[in-house]
């Protein structure tokens, strides 16, 4: 057997014995709804099964799992915790083939390039924070009244509402629990609707570790279940990765609860080439850059490649030559580079902002530019990678979220022109300077606004690296220490008097 039709396989059987389940109080259930929301293969077209379509029925059974979970998990040590939870992570370890695999499956994303290297980020990730449950600690302070100690806490907060996007549904799913969790905070987790099966898989298996309750998941539609989720009475933080539109609702809905939020957004963001840039490492960082063996369908995609004018073709044509060798299919073939767009909604928004794109007479098409169909490409939601050039910077093109394999080539003089460029932009999520020149660096670094900021390298967001957006993309850091004390604790100040009329007896 190949191991395309063992991947296949096994991928298979676990969106099959997933499908139609949530995770309450420990179990895979069926959910209270009927309805139900169909999950499509993005490689194949194929129907892989479906999600319930939960309302706020199952929202409150969720939540009160969790509610009646966290009033025993708050009182365990954090080190028990953290020990609970690097258990989970040694689980997933052991399970990871059916993980990236089932990854795969759920979002297209190739096996080798993209679903690999995200699990294993995921157990890395989930690793760091349970190894970080010792310093859930306060600060002690010199007191300022006689006879008393001062001190402050770092207390869990209670249940927290989690809502991850489809695009890395077991990164951001992890980001998300695995800091909550280790806090001593129970959780309700909600899935994509487009790629539940993953991040359901993943919660089954760490949660074994973990009482009943602890980790719950739920399924459903963002209006139908994601806001009665949030609105919750009983939930008392919320952490959100998705669309800017969506992180607008949901801060305005936990609002009038004052309810803490973290949201990590969208992005639009600058990759710079300068022309005393490496070019052997910059050709290739703006392919890595735009995450075009995911799709483009990342946050950070660095979807506005300006290119200093000196050395314009040359990047341009460094960058087509290596385009040109990534391979697109199936994303559970271990030979392709590139997988499959998440759905048609989103093949339809790449298809949108190209038309846009070609409408424009002085836009040209330097690579890719095609809906590739037949053959392998039947039925599947695959679109080219594309590098486009003459896309005028106001055009939606270069200023919208594409979150599709769409990049526009910007050729510019100065380094001042490129800056009030590059910030123009109401995201400020994440940007890149290729640069020889360490003056220009730490200039950049200064005015850029942006809050993932690199300079000579464009890695993906990984653990112990303190990541979040400005402006419109965000609020709060993920994936370091600080995003479990900041955004996963709460605070009390204690005074202490040794309540003695006279100390000295
Ligand atoms: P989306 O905002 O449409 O949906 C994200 C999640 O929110 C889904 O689970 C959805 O069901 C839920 N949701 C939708 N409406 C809701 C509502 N009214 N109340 C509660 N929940 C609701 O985003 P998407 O299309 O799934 O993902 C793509 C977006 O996510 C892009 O904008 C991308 O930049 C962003 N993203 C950001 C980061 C980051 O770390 N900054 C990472 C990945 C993706």
């Amino acid at each position: 057997m190949s191991n395309f039709k063992k991947n296949y396989e096994l991928a298979l059987n676990n969106a099959k014995r997933l499908s139609d389940k949530i995770l309450i109080d420990g179990k895979l259930i069926s959910a209270q709804t009927d309805k139900k929301i169909p999950v499509l293969n993005p490689s194949t077209g194929e129907n892989i099964g479906s999600a319930p379509q939960c309302d706020k029925n199952d929202v409150n059974i969720a939540v009160e799992s969790a509610f009646k979970a966290f009033q025993k998990w708050k009182k365990i040590p954090a080190r028990e915790r953290g020990k609970m939870v690097a258990a989970g992570a040694k689980r997933l370890e052991e399970r990871k083939s059916e993980i990236e695999t089932l990854l795969s499956l759920d979002t297209g994303n190739a096996l080798r390039t993209q679903a690999v290297p995200e699990t294993a980020a995921s157990i890395e990730l989930t690793n760091m924070f349970a190894g970080l449950s010792g310093e859930l600690k306060g600060e002690n302070y010199p007191p300022n009244i006689p006879n008393t100690i001062h001190y402050t806490t770092r207390d869990p907060i209670g249940v927290v509402c989690a809502i991850v996007p489809w695009n890395a549904p077991l990164f951001l799913t992890v980001a998300k629990i695995a800091p909550a969790i280790v806090a001593g905070n129970s959780v309700v987790l909600k899935t994509a609707e487009q790629a539940p099966f993953c991040a359901l898989l993943l919660s089954e298996i760490f949660q074994q570790e973990l009482p009943p309750g602890v980790l719950n998941v739920i399924s459903g539609l963002g209006e139908e279940c994601g806001e009665p989720l949030v609105t919750h009475e009983k939930v008392r933080k919320v952490t959100f990765t998705g669309s800017f539109s969506v992180g607008k609702i949901i801060a305005k809905k936990a609002a009038p609860k004052l309810c803490p939020v973290t949201l990590e957004l969208g992005g639009k963001n600058p990759n710079i080439i300068m022309s005393d840039a490496d070019l052997d490492i910059a050709i290739q960082g703006v392919i890595d850059g735009m995450r075009y063996t995911r799709q483009g369908q990342a946050c950070t995609a660095g979807s506005r490649v300006y290119i200093q004018e000196k050395i314009y073709d040359k990047v341009i044509n460094g960058v087509v030559e290596k385009l040109s060798k990534l391979k697109m299919g199936n994303a559970l073939d271990e030979g392709s580079d590139i997988g499959a767009i998440i759905s048609e909604e989103q093949l339809k928004r790449t298809l949108h902002y190209m038309d846009i794109a070609k409408q424009t007479s002085s836009a040209k098409v330097v690579h890719g530019g095609n809906q590739p169909t037949g053959g392998d490409y039947k039925n599947g939601f695959f679109y080219e990678p594309t590098l486009m050039s003459g896309v005028p910077v106001d055009s939606p093109v270069c200023q919208e979220e594409i979150f599709g394999p769409v990049a526009c080539a910007i050729p510019f003089k100065t380094f001042e022109e490129v800056m009030q460029s590059a910030n123009d932009t109401p995201f400020g999520l994440s940007a890149v300077l290729w640069t020889q020149n360490l003056s220009r660096a730490l200039e950049f670094v200064e005015d850029i606004e942006a809050g993932f900021v690199q300079v000579n390298q464009c890695v993906a967001p990984r653990a112990n690296v303190s990541y979040g957006g400005l402006k419109m993309s965000g609020l709060g850091k993920e994936y370091a220490f600080d995003s479990m004390i900041n955004h996963f604790t709460q605070s009390k100040t204690v005074l202490i008097n040794r309540g003695k009329s006279n100390i000295d007896n």
